[in-house]
């Protein structure tokens, strides 16, 4: 395999080297952190009272954890650090719920966002002789324009199809014969439903790849879409406040995320205590962001759960991968005591040949008892069989999930089409019951 880089002397750079880079990087971070409210009050309530004060990368410990809420509570500007004439471009969380989260970004920041997400790109293999459709939405939402922008630097052809309409996606694929997709995994699992009805068939189009993130996905779900498009799918990992997509991305080897560690300090620790884990164990991840200057970061609790591989990548990179996304810290079910993660199901059901492109996740109470229900689509041919044939897979993916997960589902069997779809992230669970 001819390994591509886009800056090869920094991803192959030794661990010493990145380190090196990171305290140059976290220093200008820290010097830019007293000038906004927020940090300008909590690092000498640490004890840090100048940049000067970050003598070690160990002094990063020193500094508090950054929360989902103390952005919040910076909502608009606490946590700005230029004049906003300096500002380029703004972006904010795609939460839905609460106040929401902006981020900030200056000339010199987009630049170093946009190179990154360059550098993603490439590590997959793709170039400038790609056409990327950037099925992500754009406007206030990271993935559109910040994946949009990297492509450009790539030199790719782009077409910025944003997320919907399936049949104009389609149409556009066959037309500009697309070679790359950036979408969510589970808009790509629905628009493989309906190329039947869009009478496009699949060798009319000429994708070889995907980039399948914004939202947890199994192993599984990769492994299907793969086959189901004959294509390979690299899993891409961002969040807004990280400034989006191009923070951890799969290479051309696809073993999970290599982190782009020259420009975020990556940590990972117990949720409950705080303390770092040992290598290799999941916990959460916590960032702190190198390359941006007009927000700066630092320990930012991301929610999301993972552990960080500790032997070096086939493909020489020395960044260090993260597994895929687990679950996050604040999506865990307690069923009736237990604790399952949406990403189990999902590992279980997408591996059963019968099961179609959704599903979905109910939960409810049934007295005093909790209930899990998992619906799944079935793949038309399926409907067409004995009852008796449908009832056995409803038995075995019953099964094969009291063996994941210890609970016994009740399973529902759905017609191709019938549940409910999302262009952009999927909603997976319903949780009805009354929260405490
Ligand atoms: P919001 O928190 O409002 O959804 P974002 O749109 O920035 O804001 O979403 C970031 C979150 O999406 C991440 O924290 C993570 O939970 C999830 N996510 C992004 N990429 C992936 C991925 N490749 N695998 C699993 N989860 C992902
Ligand atoms: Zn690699």
């Amino acid at each position: 395999m001819e390994i591509r880089y886009w800056n090869k002397e920094v991803e192959t750079a030794s661990p010493e080297r990145i380190k090196e880079i990171q305290l140059e990087r976290l220093k200008k971070i820290v010097a830019a952190a007293f000038k906004t409210q927020f940090y300008s009050k909590r690092l000498p309530a640490v004890g840090i009272n100048s940049p000067d004060d970050i003598k070690s990368l160990d002094d990063l410990r020193r500094i508090p954890f950054t929360m989902k809420d103390d952005l919040r509570q910076s909502y608009p500007k606490g946590l700005l650090a230029v004049d906003t004439s300096e500002v380029v471009r703004i972006h904010t969380s795609s939460g839905t719920t609460g106040i929401p989260t902006v981020i900030y970004l200056s000339a010199n920041d987009l630049n170093a966002a946009t190179d990154l997400m360059a550098r993603s790109i490439t590590c997959t293999g793709a170039d400038k002789t790609d056409i990327l459709q950037n099925m992500m939405s754009y406007g206030m939402f990271t993935g559109g324009l910040c994946m949009h922008y990297g492509a450009e630097r790539v030199g790719m052809m782009v077409i910025p199809a944003a997320s919907g309409n399936t049949k104009r996606q389609v149409q556009l694929m066959k037309d500009f014969r697309t070679t790359v997709l950036h979408v969510t995994p589970s808009y790509l699992l629905h628009i493989h439903s309906k190329l039947p009805e869009l009478g496009i068939p699949l060798k009319d189009l000429a994708l070889k790849k995907a980039f399948i993130g914004a939202e947890p996905h199994s192993e599984n779900t990769r492994k299907k879409l793969e086959s189901l498009y004959n294509i390979d799918a690299y899993n891409s990992y961002g969040l807004s406040e990280m400034n989006g997509p191009g923070i951890a991305f799969e290479c051309q080897y696809k073993k999970d995320l290599h982190f782009w560690e020259d420009s975020y300090i990556v940590e990972i620790i117990n949720p409950k205590t705080g303390e770092l884990v040992k290598d290799g164990e999941q916990g959460e991840v916590v960032l702190t962001n190198l390359i941006r200057s007009a927000m700066p970061l630092m320990r930012y609790r991301t929610r999301d759960l993972a552990y960080l591989h500790t032997e070096p990548c086939e493909c020489g990179r020395t960044h260090r991968r993260m597994s895929r996304i687990m679950g996050r810290s604040d999506d865990m079910l307690i069923i009736n005591g237990v604790n399952v993660f949406p990403s189990q199901i999902e590992e279980v059901i997408m591996r059963v040949p019968e099961v179609g492109t959704n599903y979905q996740i109910l939960v409810e109470k049934q007295g005093a008892l909790d209930r899990l229900v998992v619906k799944v689509e079935l793949y038309p041919k399926m409907f067409l069989g004995e009852a008796k044939q449908i009832e056995q897979v409803k038995a075995r993916i019953s099964d094969e999930l009291k063996a994941s997960i210890t609970i016994k589902p009740a399973i529902e069997l759905h017609e191709q089409g019938t549940l409910p779809v999302s262009e952009g992230k999927a909603v997976r669970v319903v949780d009805t019951r009354e929260k405490l």
